[in-house]
């Protein structure tokens, strides 16, 4: 039999390994940026066009390299960083596969220039898919510049599935800052489609963590240290009541590299237990220093995922040192576990003020009258009961109200009304109570209809503002005095992405291009100081979103807008809310399933309650 197996050619293989490791632009930064600083570069610059689709480019002052090590560096398994597999446990370079530029040429058009400092003239040269265009002698800077462009030219599948540039220019930030953050020492600079997003002078690490979040950041970070024989750890946390977002701030750097770690980021929220909302993200900055012969970095190609040795000890330590500065920077006593209400009260009791309980006496009662006034036949009794429960509802602490008293109250005009006549009967359908602040059971004529509450509200919620953003007309409340809100660099982009559609359901903006932010109006349903944690929430989500599914702008702010401002399981609703949300809840277009797909309601008949009884 004929033999049937062949070595593919180089550029297949190299095409192949392409695909591990450059999965989008950002890959590419990561890779290109992380070659400078091997080269030993002070000054970096990132250039991006159009996400990254168009073009990347980095440029560093960097040793650079001779004529045939440029050649060379596009070779597959071509590294100056490691020559023997021993070399691989005492890692000092972000590099060692010799795998980067070969993929990255594989896959795209690529032009370096380079020159090492001892000679007076550079090489350049071209590299399209694998093969060599040119190759020749130039005059050029100290250092290397390479630039990519057409990325995934010959792969259309890979173009293709790339996500909007803003998305990809987010990706490449994320690995930009990942690289800037570790790297105080190193000036970098980021220009996107012509103008400078960032520019990051030569400073310490808290300086470097302001510089890419803004200046608010210094005064919310606190430091954590600790050396011991396994590990040092340095670095910040921020303080709990900034822990609102940040879903995105939280960062594990293992010997200078960015790395992802659930285990770790656990012994950190572990530590914050308690000083936080259970839903809340602490941010942190946390750099770990360990023996390299302790740590496999080698597991995943694009090597965020690491190996340590002892994993248990350092989430010991991380744990108790991040304790240690809570307490020791006193941060504890000054937080605010109140939950502000506003937030989470539905419909029209957000604009009315709290009122002090009235108990309304009526002076004309007498109770030996015959004639109680039920005169029309009608249940009097019931509204006015429901009405002076509303009242004293109104003056007392939401939170304290337990939902379960609103069940006693409601079963009694239940009763009260069977008590009445046939005509009343058909009255108490709709007629609901609360259980466990958690579900609205309606009666309905054919039993009990059961609404899971916050389901229901953030259906209620989606539709109305997706409704808005593209009907555009959404109410907006203007505020009296404008909210200043600072944001990162990040962050405004996100909000300038979207402002649009903010503004459609009632958010208004001044000096969006600033780092301080001018809130001028803001949607109905929105308390003025929730101002903040919902624009926080809803950038965070709506990167998230981002990265998760390719759904419309529209829905996905739709989604995040409605998920915040919901009403969520544990909230009291008072009568009138209870009535409002099934109502409103049936005119939905699509009232069984929550935008999250969840089930929103069931209804347990008569029958199934027969079947129980027997
Ligand atoms: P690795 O970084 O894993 O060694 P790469 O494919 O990224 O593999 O790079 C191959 C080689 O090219 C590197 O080992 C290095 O010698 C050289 N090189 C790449 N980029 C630069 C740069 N910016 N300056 C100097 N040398 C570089
Ligand atoms: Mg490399």
């Amino acid at each position: 039999m004929e033999d049937i197996i062949k070595l593919l050619p180089d550029h297949v293989a190299n095409q192949i390994a392409a695909g591990e490791v450059v999965q989008r632009p950002a890959s590419v930064v990561k890779e290109l940026l992380e070659n400078a600083i091997d080269a030993g570069a002070t000054l970096i610059k990132l250039i991006v066009k159009d996400g990254g689709k168009s073009l990347l480019q980095v440029v560093d002052n960097g040793k650079g390299m001779s004529e045939t090590d440029a050649r060379l560096s596009f070779e597959r398994h071509a590294t100056s960083k490691i020559s023997s597999a021993q070399d691989l446990f005492n890692l000092q370079t972000k590099g060692f596969r010799g795998e980067a530029l070969a993929s990255i040429a594989a896959i795209a058009h690529v032009d370096m220039l380079t020159r090492i400092d001892t000679m007076d003239v550079g090489t350049h040269i071209k590299i399209e898919g694998s093969k060599v265009v040119s190759q020749e002698v130039v005059a050029t800077p100290k250092g290397t510049s390479i630039s990519v462009k057409n990325l995934f030219f010959n792969i259309p599948a890979r173009r293709n599935f790339l996500k909007s540039n803003q998305v990809e220019l987010r990706h490449i930030t994320d690995e930009f800052h990942r690289v800037a953050l570790v790297h105080p020492n190193i000036e970098f600079h980021f220009y996107n489609n012509g103008s400078e997003i960032f520019n990051l002078p030569k400073v310490n690490h808290r300086q470097r963590i302001a510089h890419v979040f803004g200046s608010r950041m210094t005064e919310r970070l606190v430091p954590v240290e600790e050396e011991t024989e396994v590990v040092n750890i340095s670095g910040f946390i921020c303080k709990p009541e900034f822990a609102k977002k940040s879903r995105g701030e939280q960062f594990f750097f293992a010997n200078n590299r960015f790395i992802k770690s659930p285990y770790l980021h656990h012994a950190v929220v572990s530590a914050f237990e308690g000083l936080i909302k259970p839903d809340a993200f602490p941010g942190y900055f946390i750099y770990l220093e360990v023996d390299p012969k302790s740590i496999d970095i080698n597991i995943h190609p694009t090597k965020t995922e690491v190996k340590f040795d002892d994993e248990h000890a350092l989430y010991a330590m991380l744990r108790s040192t991040v304790k240690h500065s809570l307490g020791q920077f006193n941060v504890a006593p000054v937080l605010d576990f109140e939950h502000d209400p506003n937030l989470d009260t539905p419909y029209a009791y957000k604009e009315k003020g709290v009122v002090l309980p009235k108990v309304t006496v009526d002076a004309d009662f007498n109770p030996f009258q015959d004639t109680v006034k039920t005169t029309s036949g009608k249940p009097a009794f019931q509204k006015q009961s429901a009405k002076g429960w509303e009242n004293l509802y109104q003056g007392l602490d939401m939170e304290e109200t337990g939902g379960f008293s609103s069940v006693e109250i409601e079963t009694d005009t239940v009763v009260q009304g069977v008590m009445y006549s046939e005509d009343e009967m058909d009255a108490q359908a709709g007629t609901t109570f609360q259980l466990q602040r958690k579900y609205v059971v309606s009666t309905i004529k054919s039993g009990l209809l059961v609404v899971h509450q916050n389901r229901a509200h953030e259906r209620i919620l989606f539709e109305k503002f997706l409704g808005e953003i593209t009907v555009k007309e959404g109410v907006s409340q203007q505020l009296l005095f404008p909210l200043e809100l600072s944001f990162s660099k990040q962050d405004l982009a996100v909000l300038t992405e979207v402002r649009e559609s903010l503004y459609n359901v009632g958010f208004a903006f001044e000096d969006l291009d600033q780092e301080t932010v001018k809130v001028t109006g803001v949607p109905i349903m929105v308390s003025e100081s929730g101002i903040g944690t919902v624009l926080d929430r809803l950038i965070a989500d709506y990167k998230e979103g981002y990265q998760e599914g390719s759904i419309s702008q529209a829905e996905l702010l739709a989604e995040a807008l409605s998920r915040n401002l919901a009403v969520k399981t544990g909230d009291v609703l008072d009568h009138e809310s209870q009535l409002a949300l099934v109502n409103n809840l049936f005119g939905c277009k699509e009232p069984t399933l929550s935008p999250r797909q969840k089930q929103i309601y069931t209804i347990i008949s008569e029958g199934d309650i027969d079947k129980k009884l027997n």
